[in-house]
């Protein structure tokens, strides 16, 4: 296939070369981002992509689908055995999707929704200004506490009996601590609320039972199925019973026309991956690598937030050293990691400066790193910190993290 790209474009053909010599040789660290298996991209890759199936197996627009509601039907099977959900839609491009179709599936424009604001960890699409969810509904927020950076169920409360929302979305992007689903659903209970939990980073956690699961309280549930857990880049809803017509429904007709057959087939792959006990000893990997990084660097002086990590991510309070999250990020780019900066709670820089870092260990566990090579990474990340000025370490550092990426091959060939 590669091949007869080179001929027909050079030009794409040379930038994909160049990302997967990225990919195999730099360090990456962000926490949304992982490494879809072989499988799941051949199947990403293949000719379902030229297939119209609007609607659903079964109930289509267009003929010749058999295929096609073939994968549909597996991926749809697969995602409720591992997650225990009542009903599926598989069909989401991403999940914004997902939580656009969640939310519209019960929810009109102007009804009020309350969700964890971004500089707090949250998503855009919880309620910010900018995204449709804050532009088609009337939002509210809440936080983490000032001093424990932990969410405080107790504010999240207060806040729900003030603004009286119709949705609340529990979940995020930034955030490393358990989520109390329970407290979330008494809260909403309270206030009658929906519950929409939105497991898009910790889906994989959660798959295995290293994170509660939602599916008990939460009346939607939705995720990505590209971050934690390792599939093609896309999103799935997951619903009770009694809502499962109305989501299908906003679904298709009502946000998307044609499903993308090719990402629904590498959807079913992934989560027959994640049934597998190789998946979960890899979770329990991401989960062992995210705590030795956190607690390394806490040995070396950084400040993680809220203290610890019970997911895959952590941020890094970098302003005790001087250093901002964009200076962070961009040393630690010259010396082959990539990082994001990410806005701390309460932070007293703008999110395009950011006193912190997000870290993430889904690649590194891919690759097959363990806490040994997490010790030596941050070893590693702190030299680059303390000179964050200074080139030459970069290029020190460079060469042994290209060392260490070449003893981990991204994929084997
Ligand atoms: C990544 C993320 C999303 C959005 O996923 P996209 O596929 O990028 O649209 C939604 N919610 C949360 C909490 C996320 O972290």
């Amino acid at each position: 296939m590669m091949t007869s790209l080179a001929h027909v474009d050079a030009d794409v053909h040379q930038a994909i070369t160049r990302e997967i010599d990225r990919q195999q040789h730099r360090l990456i660290l962000i926490a949304s981002e992982n490494v879809a298996s072989q499988a799941v991209m051949g199947a990403q890759g293949s000719l379902m992509t030229n297939k119209y199936a609007e609607g659903y197996p079964g109930r289509r627009y267009y003929g010749g689908c058999a295929n096609v509601d073939t994968v549909e039907r597996l991926a749809i099977e697969r995602a409720k055995q591992l997650f225990g959900a009542d009903h599926v839609n598989v069909q989401p491009h991403s999940g914004s999707s997902a939580n656009m179709a969640a939310y519209l599936s019960v929810l009109k424009p102007g009804d009020p929704i309350l969700g964890m604001d971004l500089p707090n960890g949250g998503h855009l699409t919880h309620g910010h200004p900018v995204n449709f969810s804050g532009i088609l509904f009337q939002s509210s927020s809440y936080g983490v506490d000032r001093n424990t950076q932990l969410i405080d169920y107790d504010a999240v409360e207060r806040i729900a009996k003030e603004c009286r929302p119709r949705m609340i979305v529990v979940g995020a992007s930034a955030y490393a601590r358990t989520l109390d689903f329970e407290r979330f659903r008494a809260i909403a209970t309270s206030v009658g609320a929906y519950l929409l939990a939105d497991i898009a980073h910790i889906a994989g956690l959660v798959a295995v039972g290293l994170h509660p699961s939602p599916i008990p309280h939460a009346d939607f549930v939705t995720t990505t199925t590209h971050k934690t857990l390792r599939g093609p880049r896309g999103g799935i809803i997951m619903c009770r019973q009694e809502f499962a017509k109305a989501v299908d429904k906003i679904v298709f007709p009502g946000l998307q026309g044609g499903p993308l057959m090719h990402v629904i087939a590498a959807k079913a792959v992934a989560l027959k991956e994640a049934q597998s006990p190789d998946f979960r000893a890899y979770q329990q990997r991401v989960l062992t690598n995210a705590k030795t990084l956190a607690g390394e660097l806490r040995q070396r002086g950084y400040t993680i937030v809220s203290g610890d990590t019970d997911t895959h991510l952590f941020l890094v309070d970098l302003s005790p050293k001087g250093v901002t999250g964009k200076e962070a990020e961009s040393a630690l780019d010259a010396s082959g990691i990539t990082v994001n900066k990410n806005t701390i709670p309460y932070d007293k820089q703008p999110p395009a400066v950011a006193s912190g870092i997000r870290l993430g260990t889904p690649i590194v566990s891919s690759r097959g790193m363990g806490p040994s090579e997490m010790t030596v990474i941050a070893a590693l990340i702190d030299q680059v910190i303390e000179n964050a000025d200074d080139a030459t370490v970069h290029e020190t550092v460079r060469t042994e993290i290209q060392s260490l990426c070449g003893k981990f091959p991204t994929y084997d060939h």
